[in-house]
């Protein structure tokens, strides 16, 4: 086995890292919040020889579920995560797009499989635990692989910034809580990807990040 690479394909007008997941070696691995532009998405997969073996999601927002259901349809694999309190997000995503006003191709998902804290998903011999991170959105899940220090946080957590708390079931102290509780104590040297913009480390954030002062 060799080690995690990331790829990440800007996706829907919202500019959202959809990112894939995979094993230098065996070029196995899985496609993390695919909100749209399906058909961009198969075409990098296809290039670069790569076999997913699920679709993970972190959230229920459109940017990053709005394309799984045709993926799903696509690839014939599964989808995973996020918790079950996205349930509502999920089941009314064409709905999320017209209050958005946004012109993208956008089904309704039900996961085949639910998350919860405590749950591990993998490929290959990566095990990725599983942590509920609630306040951006009710059910927003994040993936962490301790043994090469690398997460993938979605919207909680971002490089100089923290996840919107204006939307439907959002909460602003609730998202302090998950960084506070469940992020920060991932330790200073865990690198991350988020769903908008560059990564980081959780240490450059825990020193710099306005929005993380007095956690
Ligand atoms: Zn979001
Ligand atoms: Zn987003």
């Amino acid at each position: 086995m060799g080690k995690i690479q990331a790829g990440i394909i800007p996706v829907t007008p919202f500019q959202q890292n959809c990112t894939i997941l995979f094993d230098g070696e065996s070029k196995e691995g899985v496609v993390v919040d695919p909100g749209g532009d399906v058909a961009t998405i198969v075409q990098v997969v296809q290039e670069n020889g790569l076999t997913l073996k699920e679709i993970w999601l972190t959230h229920g927002h459109i940017d990053h579920a709005g394309g799984a259901d045709e993926l799903r349809e696509v690839l014939h694999i599964p989808v995973i995560g996020p918790h079950e309190a996205d349930r509502p997000l999920l089941e009314n995503l064409e709905l999320q797009a017209k209050r958005f006003g946004v012109e993208m191709a956008v089904r309704n998902v039900v996961p085949d499989r639910w998350l919860n804290e405590g749950d591990t998903v993998s490929f290959g011999n990566h095990v990725f635990e599983i942590f509920h991170c609630p306040g951006h959105a009710p059910g927003h899940v994040i993936y962490v692989n301790r043994e090469q220090a690398f997460a993938h946080l979605g919207d909680v957590l971002f490089n100089s910034s923290i996840g919107r708390t204006d939307l439907p079931g959002g909460d602003h102290a609730t998202l302090l809580a998950s960084i506070r509780d469940k992020v920060l104590p991932l330790g200073d040297e865990m690198g991350f990807i988020c769903g908008h913009g560059p990564g980081s480390r959780i240490g450059d954030e825990r020193r710099n990040n306005p929005f993380l002062k007095g956690l």
